[in-house]
């Protein structure tokens, strides 16, 4: 059995950093065009948070 020592961390909270991350990162994204991997990243912290 776990035991839970620390506080729950939000749900999709390193996927939130990972989209984030690469929309500063991203020429595409910093312009504003559309970008596979960002839709892919908001999927991806959309199906986190579940
Ligand atoms: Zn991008």
């Amino acid at each position: 059995m776990i035991t839970l020592t620390k506080p729950a961390r939000t749900p999709g909270d390193d996927e939130y950093r990972t989209f984030l991350g690469h929309t500063y990162a991203c020429a595409a994204c910093r312009a504003g065009a559309h970008c596979i991997t960002a839709v892919r990243l908001g999927r991806v912290w959309r199906e986190a948070r579940r």
